[in-house]
């Protein structure tokens, strides 16, 4: 009885929307639970994972910088985010604590959602090869998408994540190399963080390189459109941004925690209001 508990944790956690979406869904399914952020510094990561378990949290997700530190904290770490290297979701059963990552699914469910794509046609770039590349890249290696082509700064990143892929046909090349993946290119996926706040006029790739047989997916999520979005749209190109990965991944931790479908339209409207509120870029 009482309120359950679940929360956030990553440093910082100041400008997250998943209060505002997890307490809406909550309050919309009458569930008595509350969702809180907590700042916590990476030397505080394993007493901060002990007392949640003490209090007995149902679970939490986990942001930046924890997402890979987490795992050894954990009894059990599902085979997806094994594969990815990465948790962000932690769901506390029986006194067990299990980590799962929704990111990449919560991908996919925007992708389909949004553009209704027939995944097994697509020629993909990813570009990048951080926590987001890893998520994206695993679960649409599941897909049967035709091949997946990995470019990133620091090439050696791309060839491990590449190699990783046993599912999928998928290969890295490098910056320079990019010009002439781009023309057969139909799902160009852009998973870094060039283009975030306060740097908004940055662009990861030649935006001649874009083109109107392509749909252009930032999962960077603002308000306005990434300068990526606005050049692809110029170009003829479809767009997809980040804002319905926010949305899915959160959708799917609830589902993780509550064992019920989630809300996803008060969940929708609880982050498009709070992206409203918040501006900056
Ligand atoms: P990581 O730090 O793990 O990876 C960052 C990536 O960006 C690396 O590939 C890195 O290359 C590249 N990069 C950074 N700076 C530059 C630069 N100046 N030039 C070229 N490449 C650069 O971050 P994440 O993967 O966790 O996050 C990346 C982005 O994805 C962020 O913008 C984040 O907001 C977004 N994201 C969105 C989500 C959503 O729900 N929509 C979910 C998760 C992330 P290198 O390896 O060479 O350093």
């Amino acid at each position: 009885a009482g309120t359950g508990v679940v929360g956030l944790i990553g440093h910082p956690v100041g400008h997250s929307k998943s209060p505002e979406m997890m307490n809406r869904a909550f309050r919309a399914c009458g569930l008595p639970f509350v969702y809180l952020a907590f700042d916590v510094s990476p030397s505080e990561l394993g007493d901060a994972v002990r007392g949640m378990r003490a209090l007995g949290f149902r679970g939490w997700n986990v942001t930046i910088p924890h997402k890979v530190a987490v795992l050894e904290h954990l009894d059990e770490v599902e085979e997806t985010a094994r594969e990815i290297g990465a948790v962000n979701t932690v769901v506390a059963q029986e006194g067990r604590l299990i980590g799962y990552n929704t990111d990449g699914e919560g991908y996919l469910r925007s992708l389909v959602d949004e553009t209704g794509l027939e995944l097994s046609e697509q020629r993909v770039l990813i570009l990048g090869a951080g926590g987001a590349a890893r998520a994206v890249a695993h679960a649409l290696a599941t897909t049967g998408v035709e091949s997946i082509t990995i470019a990133n700064r620091t090439r050696e990143k791309a060839e491990r994540l590449a190699a990783s892929l046993r599912k999928a046909d998928a290969r890295a090349v490098s910056l320079s190399e990019l010009e002439r993946v781009v023309g057969e290119t139909t799902l160009l996926v852009q998973t870094t963080s060039v283009g975030m706040y306060p740097e908004t006029e940055a662009i990861p790739i030649d935006p001649s390189f874009l083109h109107e047989r392509m749909i252009v997916s930032d999962l960077i999520y603002r308000p306005r459109k990434t300068l990526l979005l606005r050049e692809a749209e110029a170009r003829g190109a479809r767009i997809h941004g980040g804002l319905g990965m926010l949305l899915h991944q959160a959708a799917l931790a609830f589902e993780h925690w509550m064992g019920k479908p989630a809300p996803v339209d008060v969940m929708r409207e609880a982050l498009e209001e709070a992206m409203k509120s918040a501006g900056g870029g």
